[in-house]
């Protein structure tokens, strides 16, 4: 008899662990879900893991708060909408230490409160409970994110009714805030990489740019001296009296030998960059436009320029460089968030898409809605040292344009419609 309710028991507890752990596992898939669709925002992610947790072990609000410098800041906030928009302004976005929130990590450990009204029944009671309660928190759950042994975060679960988290449910939520930060640190790292290889990009451009023009500065400063004085000789020239005409003819044959060689010196200089040879390796453009754009998300992002992408399907892969195709893709990039700085009704939108075209290769088109291209400018743009920006070197579009010929491509530019510029280029298949 005894052996049979023991049998029993064993196995509904058995089913309500499966049950817990399918729950638990659907949790963290969302989670992952979330992160596989959101390539390029944090949010989605903070709020999927809240709303799992809060599905997770019945709550009626979650709130998930990341460390930094000074406290712990709210990252997500979830649940009963009356309780968010009260709890969303009674607690300040920024935790500071000593507040509600990093008081429950003292212990590292989950921290339980059944009945915050039981708190209030002091002499003094402490005016972080008072605000909770008048919030409408009746029974709390924190648990703190970990990541080798530091506080990464909190992630608090609460309900409105004085209604206890069972054991199981304790659990059941520490192993999955557990879950949750491998997965949200892992994420945050490999994006905190990516900007700050998008960092490195940009400042590795400034810098070859910056070697660039200096040798060229130094290269072309001396025939242009040359060409100056001799130019002043064929005015002394010019002013004797009787004057002296064959001496100014000389002088100023001098001037021009003297820009002769001052524009074999850039032939000189073109030839040499042309002649790095370019690897030929099969590209799959698509993905390595997708890395630029990851590159680029914080300055998107920074610039509120929203990023719509557009793949062909079943695009050929192109033969070329694939770090020169980059580069050509971050130029017009960052040349189209730039160009959106002032839009001023808000509407700043990126498109970037491929097709692919006939005979066999792939067009890409980078579209904006900045102030577009004006006629006298159109026909100058990719004219090395053309810039309308301050702090311009007017040399990307030309690097550009190299680049894509170099690959038996074409790049050009048009205006569009009602405003905005259009850039594409060509690169043939495989
Ligand atoms: P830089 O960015 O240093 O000015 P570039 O060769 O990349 O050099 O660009 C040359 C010029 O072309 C820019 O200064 C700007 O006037 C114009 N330009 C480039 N891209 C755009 C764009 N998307 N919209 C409007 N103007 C552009």
């Amino acid at each position: 008899m005894n052996e049979s309710i023991h049998g029993e028991r064993t196995a509904s507890e058995l089913q309500d662990r499966v049950t817990e752990l399918v729950e638990q596992q659907t949790a963290i898939s969302e989670v992952l879900r979330a992160i596989a669709n959101s390539p390029h925002d944090m949010q989605p992610i903070f709020d999927a893991i809240l709303d799992s947790a809060t599905r997770l072990c019945r709550a009626d609000l979650g709130v998930l708060r990341l460390s930094e410098e000074s406290g712990f800041r709210r990252v997500a906030l979830r649940g009963d909408r009356l309780l968010v928009s009260r709890a969303g302004s009674s607690f300040p976005v920024l935790a500071e230490k000593g507040s509600l929130p990093s008081r429950f990590t003292t212990s590292r450990l989950a921290t339980h409160i059944p009945d915050f009204t039981a708190l209030l029944e002091g002499d003094h009671p402490d005016d972080h409970w008072i605000t909770a309660v008048n919030v409408g928190v009746r029974t709390g759950l924190t648990v703190p994110l970990l990541k080798d042994n530091e506080i990464v975060g909190i992630i608090s679960l609460v309900r409105k009714q004085v209604q206890p988290f069972t054991d199981q449910q304790i659990s059941l939520f520490t192993d999955f805030a557990a879950q949750a930060t491998i997965v949200l640190e892992s994420t945050r790292r490999e994006r905190q990489y990516r900007e700050a290889q998008m960092a490195l990009a940009h400042a590795n451009r400034v810098a070859t740019m910056g070697e660039l023009m200096a040798s060229i500065t130094h290269e072309v400063k001396q025939p242009i001296a040359a060409a100056r004085n001799n130019a002043r000789a064929a005015l002394n020239f010019m002013d004797q009296n009787p004057l002296d005409l064959g001496e100014a003819r000389e002088a100023l044959g001098c001037v021009v030998d003297d820009a002769d060689r001052a524009g074999d010196i850039l032939d000189r200089i073109r030839d040499h960059i042309k002649k790095v040879p370019a690897r030929k390796d099969a590209v799959a453009i698509d993905d390595a436009i997708s890395e630029v754009i990851a590159l680029t998300r914080a300055e998107a992002a920074n610039n509120s320029v929203s990023v719509r992408t557009q793949f062909g399907e079943g695009l050929p892969r192109v033969q070329g460089d694939r770090v020169q195709l980059q580069q050509v893709m971050l130029n017009l990039i960052v040349n189209a968030i730039q160009s959106m700085r002032d839009v001023e009704d808000g509407n700043r939108e990126l498109h970037i898409s491929t097709v692919a075209i006939e005979p066999e290769g792939v067009r890409v088109e980078v579209q904006d809605t900045g102030p577009g291209l004006n006629p006298e400018s159109l026909p100058r743009l990719f004219e090395p040292f053309y810039t309308t920006k301050p702090e311009g070197m007017g040399m990307g579009l030309s690097i550009c344009r190299s680049i894509i010929e170099a690959h038996g491509g074409r790049l050009w530019a048009t205006g569009c419609e009602p405003r905005g510029a259009l850039f594409q280029f060509t690169i043939p298949a495989d």
